[in-house]
């Protein structure tokens, strides 16, 4: 099997597989919050495991919220954010080219009486920043939401310049960062960013799905998005799985561990897929500084779900649009956008890397799409 198809999701690695074994045992089965040992050492390893996690992303254990998912990071922060700020302002700037985590909850915003502003994108998938200084310095801006790197195209988000400019212009306006796609793959240090809210998820890091992080900076005050018992300081109530705290907390040590080398391993399996595909007359849709782990790519002749098919055959596991919406069939919003013609939109496909993948893969996939403009052009 060839797994071009790691924006989506990963496998769990050898590590977090073993760690997950280590933390079925029943003496660390407790729960967090009950009186006896079992609950204290549970909740020890709890903080333990916070804590770590808190200084691999440049934070504070207390400011490390466990969640279920990205998805779930995004809605407490935007939603809990806007509910508890209602002061803040009633406008919100973000881009078209969110994931549907972020673009739903503005939305629903929307519909509550908040003015959504979109920032146009440029080719590179780059927000236009001038047009963000005019509409913050119109003042009555609660909230910027914007993602890091992108899931479609891998484009980076000139994060510094955006908070320069927040910090300039408007230092009440808070900032909620998608960090899915960065996470692993670039180093955070969220102190540095300076960006109030941040979302990661276990699953894109080969961690197991289930595990979610919202990253809410000291002083920043949401309403939670699920009530209960009042665990995790009252932002996100529900019994605190360990297990899945540790699965994160591995998959994160291991990652950034390997960052450098998997940097450098990826960089060459993009370079060599970018310049064998365009000798072959696709259209490289992925910027050249996007981080090297995502390559959109547009055949000719074959609409992206023909060619997912097709590579199927071989094995070779690939994505159209993100994986959450390409089941209605859509043309991938983010790439038009990005000003992506329609018709080259319609025959992208997004290949995603991971450490795990080589450069004979990368060999073997120049040769099945080979393979395929032999065998299904004519038929197609
Ligand atoms: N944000 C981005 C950029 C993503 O790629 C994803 C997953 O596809 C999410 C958010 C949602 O993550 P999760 O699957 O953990 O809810």
């Amino acid at each position: 099997m060839i797994y071009f198809d790691n924006s989506a999701t990963t496998f769990p690695s050898n590590r977090v597989r073993s760690v997950i074994n280590e933390y079925l045992a029943d003496e660390v089965s407790g729960n967090p919050g009950s009186l006896h040992t079992l609950g204290v050492n549970a909740d020890r390893l709890y903080n333990e495991c916070a804590a770590d996690i808190a200084g691999l992303l440049g934070a504070s254990a207390d400011e490390i919220i466990f969640t279920s998912c990205a998805t779930e990071s995004a809605n407490t922060a935007i939603r809990g954010y806007l509910s508890r700020n209602k002061r803040a302002g009633s406008r919100v700037i973000s881009t078209a080219t969110e994931h549907k985590a972020t673009l739903e909850c503005l939305d629903l915003l929307k519909e509550q009486g908040y003015e959504i502003v979109y920032l146009p994108v440029n080719k590179e998938g780059k927000p236009d920043l001038n047009m963000l200084e005019e509409e913050l310095g119109k003042g009555d801006v609660a909230l910027l939401c914007f993602t890091y790197v992108n899931n479609e195209t891998g484009s980076v988000l000139p994060i510094n310049e955006i908070t320069g400019i927040r910090n300039k212009i408007s230092r009440g306006t808070a900032i909620y960062l998608d960090a899915v796609q960065a996470l692993g793959k670039i180093r955070i240090d969220l102190k540095k960013m300076g960006v109030d809210m941040c979302s990661f998820s276990g699953h894109k890091i080969h961690s197991v799905k289930g595990t979610g992080i919202l990253y809410l900076r000291s002083g920043v005050r949401i309403d939670p998005l699920i009530y209960g018992g009042g665990q995790q300081k009252n932002m996100r109530s529900g019994t605190q799985s360990l297990l899945l705290a540790k699965a994160f907390e591995e998959a994160l040590k291991e990652a950034s561990e390997k960052m450098e080398d998997s940097y450098k391993t990826v960089s060459e399996i993009n370079a060599y897929l970018r310049s064998e595909l365009a000798k072959r007359g696709a259209v490289i849709l992925s910027a050249e500084d996007s981080v090297p782990y995502v390559l959109n790519v547009s055949f000719r002749s074959f609409e992206s779900e023909t060619m997912l098919h097709c590579l199927e055959m071989y094995d070779i596991y690939v994505s159209t649009v993100s994986a959450c919406s390409s089941k209605a069939k859509k043309v991938s919003y983010v790439l038009l956008a990005c000003g992506v013609d329609r018709k080259i939109a319609a025959n992208a496909v997004r290949l995603s890397f991971s450490r795990y993948n080589t450069m004979d893969e990368a060999r073997e996939f120049i040769k099945a799409v080979d393979e395929i403009y032999d065998r299904y052009l004519v038929l197609h």
